[in-house]
């Protein structure tokens, strides 16, 4: 049964051993007798179990002793369950590990998330203390609790030490952001000393005057046969729980009216390429964690889109919260004009360690279309320096973007972009056809010479450069053309003096399988624009590099003419670098390769579909070509209910998704493109949708 409104709470304890499984099945005890049967039904989870080497080890076998003596029409209101068992009693990444297995985290937050919505009430119970790593990319007890987006239960064993554990405990809480329900003091042992009584009754109080606002439960310590002490344990919980306890907990509501959010927000806010009141209202989100969007009312979705492709290490990552965390210490922010810092020079260092060919000047830009207005102005400025004032226009390809503003959007296919509506008033471009011949092929390249070179013939004497997004025309309609353009437009804009400019605001970062797209060439630019990814997606900035020899032309026609207010912003500057540091140590590699291998098995099918024109998979870039305009509403719609985010372009369905996506997760975004077609609720738009 969909409950309405669904409450959960996760049990989790300052370390192993403080009793967290008897107060779970106390709570769970609690709950049944305070509830009526018209409450519905209860869930106790443990969603990993280690020391699983007997039958009864599972604490849900506890749960259920909790229980045992209650009417049986209440019992059966209750279903306990334990989601991932493993013999080692260690903590679950170890257990896991020890059995060749590894534990992934999407799927078992979509089955807890599951369970949490078809029951009234869910208790989880964590294992080992709040931090116990879940597996070996550092997810913890925490990142569940915290992707969950439950309030907490902390169980701590009242004793010697307790103060420091719980203000540890809480003190990592309180930095994510997660809510406490209770802190429960639990007396495991038998006090012995008056000493012993005396440091106790002083935990209780200063743990109480440190967090006024959180319920303090306090249970001595129990004796007699377990199940004796489980009543006794819930009859303490009874009289120290806040009245409406389980009730006051978050309400995952699964109502389609709209939200107060989602009110406000479509009465005011413009969204991108959206009108001022779009039909279907914006999903509300309260937090992300590696691949999964969390809404506000509950569900949770794996971006199969990145945020646009920038959060290429996954939401919420620890290096790159904390680089900014760290950075936030000394100074969010401070203007760039005769004014330097550590994380710029930093991020410096280490861009140009990774950049290709010989580019040594950087440019921080604050978005990928200001990048490329900077690239822009660097052109005209070095023609200038060169003593060719006259040369300043810019080739650019037909299907390519290059952003939204004016000058960026000069640079935009004048036919099919985004900004024909503009076209009256933008610096008019010359266009060359885009590359016909896809990825993955060699071109005749004395034929496509003969195909570009008159537009070089005709136009140099006034063209400063030539832009192109390497490899793949992104939001031009996800265009994969063979390396050999590369090589061909390369070579053309040295014989004609033109500079080849390279937008790999899209590509850069390993999006194409190559750190940079240009590799796939072996090429260097002379100007290269990159944004998105540099920070991980945390944070907007950009850059544009080139040469020192350009750096020097551009000199001899004065300052390079552009200072934005946020330049080299210390806080996106330290993210990027702490990007850069996860990207340097290579593992995307693999990972791309990976996602492309899977792309390529799963999509491949859909070729045979009618209806689909074409299915191409590059890096981690998989598309699927439709003969016709999708209806972008009911297709977002299809995949949210399967619970995944995806935003198509025109007739265009792709997935760009963060490279630590894994098969399952990758699995359902496949399946949600692929199951799209066959589905009741396919319609194509009479009109084209951004
Ligand atoms: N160039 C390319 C190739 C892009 O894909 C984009 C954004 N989609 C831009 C430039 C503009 O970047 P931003 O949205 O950060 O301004």
């Amino acid at each position: 049964m969909e409950s309405e409104n669904s409450t959960a709470i996760f049990v989790t304890g300052t370390d192993t051993n403080v009793g967290k499984t008897q107060v779970t099945a106390a709570l769970l005890r609690r709950w049944l007798i305070s509830a009526s049967q018209a409450d519905g039904c209860i869930a106790a989870i443990k969603p990993i179990q280690t020391g699983c080497d007997t039958a009864d080890a599972s604490d849900i076998t506890v749960y259920r002793l909790a229980i045992s003596d209650l009417p049986a029409n209440r019992q059966q209101c209750v279903d306990v369950a334990c989601l991932r068992e493993f013999k080692a009693a260690c903590s679950p990444h170890l257990a896991a590990e020890w059995e060749k297995n590894q534990i992934a985290p999407g799927p078992l937050l979509e089955e807890l998330l599951a369970i949490i919505r078809s029951h009234a009430s869910t208790l989880i119970e964590g294992a080992g203390g709040i931090l116990a790593p879940i597996n070996d990319q550092e997810f913890s007890m925490a990142d569940l609790a915290a992707a969950l987006n439950i309030p907490i239960v902390l169980v701590a064993h009242n004793r010697v030490g307790a103060l420091n554990q719980v203000f540890l405990a809480m003190a990592e809480l309180v930095r994510r952001s997660l809510p406490v329900a209770a802190i429960v003091l639990n007396q495991i042992m038998e006090i012995t000393s008056l000493e012993e009584e005396r440091y106790c009754e002083d935990n209780v109080i200063r743990i109480k005057n440190r967090f006024p606002l959180v319920p303090i439960i306090t249970i001595p310590f129990c004796s007699g046969m377990p199940n004796v002490r489980l009543n006794t344990m819930e009859r303490h919980l009874g009289k120290q729980l806040p009245a409406k306890f389980f009730i006051s907990q978050l309400k995952v509501s699964t109502s389609e009216e709209p939200s107060a959010c989602q009110t406000f927000d479509r009465e005011h806010l413009w969204h991108p390429y959206e009108d001022s009141s779009p039909s279907s209202p914006p999903l509300p989100v309260v937090s992300a964690r590696g691949v999964y969007l969390h809404l506000a009312d509950g569900r949770v979705l794996i971006d199969g889109i990145s945020s646009w492709w920038c959060v290429i290490h996954g939401y919420n990552h620890p290096r790159l919260n904390g680089a900014i965390g760290k950075q936030l210490q000394s100074m969010a922010h401070i203007m760039f004009a005769g004014l330097t810092h550590e994380p710029a020079v930093e991020l410096g260092q280490r861009l140009l360690a990774l950049a290709p060919g010989n580019l040594q000047k950087i440019f921080y830009a604050d978005s990928g279309s200001i990048a490329v207005e900077v690239a822009i102005k660097m052109a005209v400025q070095w023609s200038r320096g060169i003593g060719k004032p006259e040369r300043q226009r810019f080739f650019a390809l037909s299907g390519a973007y290059h952003g939204d503003t004016f000058g960026a959007m000069s640079l935009c296919d004048p036919e099919g972009g985004m900004h024909r509506r503009f076209s009256a008033i933008l610096p008019q471009q010359i266009f060359l056809p885009r590359p016909r011949i896809p990825f993955g092929q060699a071109i005749d390249g004395a034929v496509e010479r003969q195909r570009y070179e008159p537009f070089f013939k005709k136009y140099a004497h006034e063209v400063a450069g030539f832009f192109l997004e390497p490899i793949a025309q992104c939001a031009g309609g996800f265009w994969f053309y063979s390396a050999d353009y590369l090589e061909l437009f390369k070579r053309l804009c040295e014989e004609y003096d033109i500079l080849f400019i390279a937008d790999e605001i899209a590509t850069g970062f390993g999006r194409t399988g190559k750190l940079f797209a240009c590799e796939w060439a072996n090429i260097a630019p002379d100007i290269l624009c990159v944004g998105k990814g540099l920070t991980g997606g945390c944070i907007t900035l950009a850059a544009t590099l080139t040469t020192d020899a350009i750096a020097r032309a551009i000199a001899r026609d004065g300052p390079l003419m552009h200072g934005p207010t946020y330049m080299a912003n210390p806080l996106a500057c330290a993210a990027a670098s702490a990007s850069l540091y996860l990207i340097a140590d290579g593992t995307w590699r693999k990972k791309t390769w990976h996602i492309e291998k899977f792309l390529r098995e799963n999509l491949a099918p859909l070729s045979n579909f009618e209806g689909i024109a074409d299915v191409r998979v590059l890096g981690s870039m998989g598309v699927v070509e439709v003969r016709e305009p999708v209806n972008r509403q009911s297709f977002q719609r299809y995949c949210v209910d399967r619970g995944v985010w995806l935003r198509p372009f025109a007739n265009v369905l792709y997935t760009m998704p963060a490279y630590i996506i894994d098969d399952d997760q990758l699995q359902k975004i496949t399946s949600a493109i692929g199951g799209w077609f066959s589905s009741p609720e396919k319609e194509i738009s009479a009109k084209p949708c951004v």
